[in-house]
């Protein structure tokens, strides 16, 4: 287990005003001093600024706003007094006269009673005209309620808009930031991948009787482990980039490998174990050889007799 830590700058920009006072402040961002880590899993993130780069500005637009383009600046549209009457679409405002205020038609024999006409007021006329503007054709305009002017929708009648550049805020704060992190990284140890045989290794886990061993950062290999050990262990110890703490758990055991003269096609391997050892016994290179070149001669003879029949 690593600790790794990484510091870097970058440059910040805020829009409006902020409180940076209780960040802590850098001269070196490589050499500010951070108290190490009590364990190399212990995470940290930092933001510090570096001394004598805040910077404030105000921006050349007035706190932040700007004139509203569409109106530009008065918060008021123009707007129609009139509209078109909504319900006649100005067609058909009256039977009798047009709208025009001069009788120049003959009313219809046959109006139906669900037809709601009303008084004419340009012609006079009973029953004739439409009952939202009487004959008018046009009505009071809805949008600006006949004032001649409506509350611009862009700017919701402030005529300012909030300048783009900075935001709304009218000023912007630039400073250095600089972060430091850190987060643990952890390796997995393997097993050693030649040495020791499968068998041997499946009974070593089992049954074994494995010392532990826990180096922190800078502490060396014991004096007293085999050269094999120091070898296998010794590229979990190489610094890695970054790297400010580190914690390594090994485990390990001496195990015996054994030859007797009377069994020569034998090897002992002797696992140590809490209680008495664990004896493996597997053939040896030889035997393995000997099983190999008696197979073969078998099948030489074979195909000499097979060339004899033949
Ligand atoms: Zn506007
Ligand atoms: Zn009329
Ligand atoms: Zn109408
Ligand atoms: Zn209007
Ligand atoms: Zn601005």
């Amino acid at each position: 287990m690593r600790c790794i830590e990484t510091r870097e700058e970058s440059q910040q920009e805020h829009y409006g005003s902020i409180d940076l006072s209780n960040r802590p402040v850098y001269d070196v961002l490589s050499k500010y001093h951070v108290a190490p880590p009590k364990s190399p899993e212990e995470r940290l993130t930092l933001k510090l600024v570096r001394r004598g780069t805040r910077a404030d500005k105000s921006c050349s637009c007035s706190n932040g706003k700007v004139p509203c383009p569409r109106c530009s600046g008065r918060g008021d549209l123009p707007c129609e007094e009139l509209m078109i009457c909504p319900a006649c679409r100005g067609v058909d405002s009256c039977l009798r006269c047009d709208g025009t205020g001069n009788k120049i038609r003959q009313l219809p024999e046959d109006r139906s009673p669900v037809d709601e006409r009303g008084l004419c007021r340009r012609c006079g006329e009973r029953d004739a005209a439409c009952a939202t503007c009487h004959g008018r054709r046009r009505v009071t305009c809805s949008q600006c309620g006949g004032r001649g002017q409506r509350s611009c929708p862009d700017c919701n009648h402030t005529g300012t808009q909030d300048h783009t550049e900075c935001r709304g805020a009218g000023r912007i704060v630039t400073w250095t930031e600089g972060t430091i992190s850190r987060a643990p990284k952890k390796d997995t140890v393997r097993e050693p991948e030649t040495g020791v045989p499968n068998r041997v290794r499946k009974a070593a886990r089992e049954s074994g009787h494995w010392h532990p061993m826990h180096l922190n950062d800078d502490h060396p290999v014991p004096a007293d482990v085999t050269s094999e050990f120091r070898r296998a262990v010794q590229p979990y110890l190489t610094p890695a980039k970054g790297e400010i703490a580190r914690q390594a758990t090994f485990k390990h055991l001496k195990l015996a490998r054994a030859v007797a003269p009377q069994h020569p096609h034998r090897v002992y391997y002797v696992v140590p174990t809490t209680s008495s050892p664990r004896v493996v016994v597997l053939s040896s290179p030889q035997r393995l050889r000997r099983i190999a070149a008696v197979v073969l001669g078998a099948l030489v003879v074979l195909i000499t007799l097979v060339r004899l029949l033949s």
